[in-house]
């Protein structure tokens, strides 16, 4: 099964000619599910190969503008591209509380309508993800109990105390859970987790066993035991290659750090771990000052998890892609350098937009 992360948008602040806001677009089996969503995330939707119809899920990270004021134009526009007879489930979005206000808000004032449902579910922060002056949730940020003429009500998502983490959904194929992120506003890192899925037939066994193919063995493939003709029980276990590990990608929102130890518990081998680094290493005070990150606090995460892949973004807009460097510009490699640096020179992808970066499926099956 294909997997695939589309970069929309990997500047800071404000969109420029050669950065979009924040905006991926991560794809598998024809879904596409959209984290975040920054002002003109929709015309960078439209100059990619990806198609706006097929956004499903929307995931907000923070609600500043550079991650959320592309949604309400991006819905709108799905809106006009899909015909309004056809039944469609509600586009899921989860983020940060305040966000079905927001929604309610724009989509309201304006008086858009939508011709699909769609459905807002809320992470409740805690008061550790943000300096106690810049704390305002969650009592100002309820929305009315007016829910828009196409919203349907959406789950209100807390903290799981247990695991120190946010359940947001089990997919057939993947889960994702996000953890606690400290920024000037509540902030938040996603995970992907692919299941682990079953591993192949060992079909000359079956052969040996006289079990030719046919439905039985898909069966088995489900994990389901058959028996024989001659009254012998066969068990998956005994004809199946160890299970196929799934892959995991992990989506940070902004962030001068994670709080508390459950972030890395949860990118723990991550496949891809996309980062944020908005400012270089030797700008570190002021980049934490304006809750962000370097490449050196982002490499440090990275190691600590042992992911196999960085992906730096949201630079600030002084760093133009490595192409269009012209003399005297800031350079945008030396942001490479110093996260590979910490990565004893494993290899960093700096996110330009219009990457696409795929991520295979594991083949080896695992020691379990
Ligand atoms: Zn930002
Ligand atoms: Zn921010």
């Amino acid at each position: 099964m294909a997997v695939d992360l589309t970069f929309l948008g990997t500047g800071a602040a404000f969109p420029s000619r050669s950065r979009g806001a924040s905006a991926v677009a991560w794809r598998h089996e024809g879904e596409c599910w959209l984290f975040d969503c920054g002002e003109g995330t929709q015309t960078q939707v439209l100059r990619s190969a990806l198609r706006a119809g097929k956004i499903s899920k929307v995931f907000i990270t923070h609600l500043h503008g550079d991650h959320l004021f592309g949604l309400p134009g991006l819905l709108c526009t799905v809106s006009l591209q899909c015909s309004s007879t056809s039944v469609k489930q509600p586009l899921e979005i989860y983020g940060p509380v305040g966000l079905r206000k927001y929604l309610r808000t724009c989509l309201g004032i304006s008086q858009s309508q939508l011709n699909f449902p769609y459905v807002v579910h809320e992470l409740i922060p805690t008061q550790d993800q943000c300096f106690p002056e810049e704390w305002r949730y969650p009592s100002d940020q309820k929305a009315d109990d007016q829910l828009h003429p196409q919203e349907q009500q959406g789950k209100t998502i807390h903290l799981d105390p247990q695991e120190n983490c946010y359940h947001l959904l089990d997919h057939k194929h993947f889960t994702v859970k996000a953890f606690k992120l400290f920024h000037r506003i509540p902030s938040f890192g996603f995970v992907i987790e692919e299941k682990e899925r079953p591993g192949r037939l060992l079909t000359q066994k079956l052969k040996d066993m006289g079990v030719h193919p046919g439905p039985l063995y898909g069966k088995l493939k489900n994990g389901q035991a058959i028996t024989l003709d001659n009254g012998e029980t066969v068990f998956p276990m005994d004809v199946l290659e160890g299970p196929v590990p799934g892959r995991k990608i992990c989506i940070l929102g902004d962030c001068s750090g994670i709080v508390g130890d459950v972030g890395k518990k949860l990118c723990l081998d991550a496949d891809v771990l996309v980062h944020e680094a908005t400012l270089d290493d030797s700008q570190a005070d002021k980049a934490k000052e304006h809750g962000h990150c370097t490449p050196k606090t982002a490499a440090e995460f990275a190691k600590s998890c042992k992911v196999k892949r960085l992906v730096l973004t949201h630079f600030s807009q002084r760093y133009k892609p490595a192409s269009l460097i012209n003399e005297g510009d800031d350079n945008v490699l030396e942001l490479k350098t110093q996260a590979e640096l910490i990565l004893e020179g494993q290899e960093v992808t700096l996110a330009e937009d219009f990457l696409v970066l795929e991520i295979p499926s594991k083949k080896k099956p695992s020691n379990k």
